[in-house]
């Protein structure tokens, strides 16, 4: 990852640029950003350019030796933190897997969210942190030598979720590292991390991406027309994969899945329900969401319709199926599953087990569907 494969922000690139060039670069610096933002990136792109053999003025150079290595995230000088499952118990072998799914993970999902880690190592159902044993591997991190004598770069992703144990445990070195030692971490809640944590790093504030920024880089790498841009832009809050998933998605699969799921609730189709989630799981955490909002849209509109059938916009099948599902169902009917899909979106967000969200979520409505017919 260099700078300039992250759009704009060419402000924050400049300074961190700056700060290296005339030697002012604080040793434990903490990138404060939104999720989905350019948070991550900028660390492992400052990374590549701190190690650069053959640094241009403004960025890596992207082919020597380190700039490979970098882009595989193989340097032997850069150490990955993350929440994990990890435990005390654990052998080599699994923290083995862990690095090679997580190097996988960075180089296909630079912009993911915890939630997406959390899918892709199958650990939904366990407590995702960075333990007090992770913290001890970053002591043991910080005493060893640079393999290539030069610069030694830790990227911490999530401090906030270090437990007070762990915290601890690296507040010494966190302030008294050796020479050529760089922490670098990446937090997206600010507010949740330890103030003696706080105290000891350099705030970077990473800006969300602007409209302009994010809608160029949609048409420049994904092909989209300024139009469709600017409505994924409308609906990502400033998060690049939530913009990227949004541009992604048909809007006739979305009718079709949505179509099938009703269906399979109405007529209490538990197995086809439990196959439904199961597919539910494979797909992005940002695609997940775009399916649970296209839902509460549905509903909205067939909540409208019994004011008024001239208050949707909605056409062709969709329009169908809109007055058909609003006939079907009685107004506290609708009001209840809105209710519950916009609760189950909540927790979506926050990283809730997909599968089992929207099988639970599945057959709640099935109860209140058959329990409030139209
Ligand atoms: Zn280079």
């Amino acid at each position: 990852m260099r700078f300039e494969e992250i759009p704009g922000l060419l402000a924050l690139k400049e300074i961190l640029v700056l700060s290296h060039q005339r030697n002012h670069m604080a040793h434990a610096q903490l990138f404060s950003g939104q999720e989905g933002g350019a948070a991550l990136p900028l660390a492992i792109a400052y990374a590549t350019y701190l190690l650069c053999e053959n640094k241009a003025s403004a960025d890596a150079c992207g082919s020597c030796s380190a700039c490979q290595k970098m882009a595989k995230h193989i340097h032997p000088d850069v150490h990955y933190f993350f929440p994990s499952s990890k435990s005390e118990k654990e052998d080599g072998k699994q923290q083995t897997r862990v690095s090679e799914v997580w190097r996988k993970f960075i180089i296909e999902q630079p912009y993911a969210v915890l939630g997406d880690l959390i899918s892709v190592l199958d650990t939904e159902n366990k407590q995702n942190q960075i333990s007090k044993e992770e913290a001890k591997k970053i002591v043991r991190t910080v005493s060893m030598k640079s393999f290539e004598g030069g610069l030694k770069i830790l990227i911490i992703w999530y401090p906030e979720k270090m437990n007070s144990a762990a915290a601890n445990a690296i507040l010494k070195v966190l302030e008294e590292p050796p020479e050529n030692t760089l922490y670098l971490m990446v937090t997206y809640h600010y507010e949740d991390l330890l103030t003696t944590i706080i105290s000891r790093l350099q705030l970077v504030t990473i800006p969300s991406f602007s409209e302009g920024e994010l809608t160029g880089y949609l048409v420049n790498n994904h092909g989209a027309t300024a139009e469709n841009a600017i409505k994924a832009y409308r609906f990502s809050n400033g998060s690049l994969p939530k913009a990227v998933a949004d541009l992604e998605e048909d809007n006739e699969d979305e009718l079709h899945w949505f179509i099938d799921w009703m269906r399979n609730c109405i007529g209490a189709k538990y197995d086809f329900l439990s196959q439904m989630s199961e597919k539910f799981k494979q797909i992005s955490r940002a695609k997940q969401q775009i399916k649970m909002r296209w839902a509460l849209e549905m509903i909205r509109n067939a909540i409208l319709v019994k004011g008024a059938e001239d208050l949707i916009s909605a056409q062709g099948a969709e329009r169908v199926f809109i007055l058909k599902f609003s006939n079907a169902i009685n107004l506290q009917g609708l009001e209840l599953i809105y209710k519950d899909i916009s609760e189950t979106l909540y927790y979506l967000e926050r990283h809730a087990h997909p599968q089992m969200a929207q099988l639970a979520l599945s057959i709640r409505l099935s109860h209140i569907i058959r329990a409030n017919r139209g």
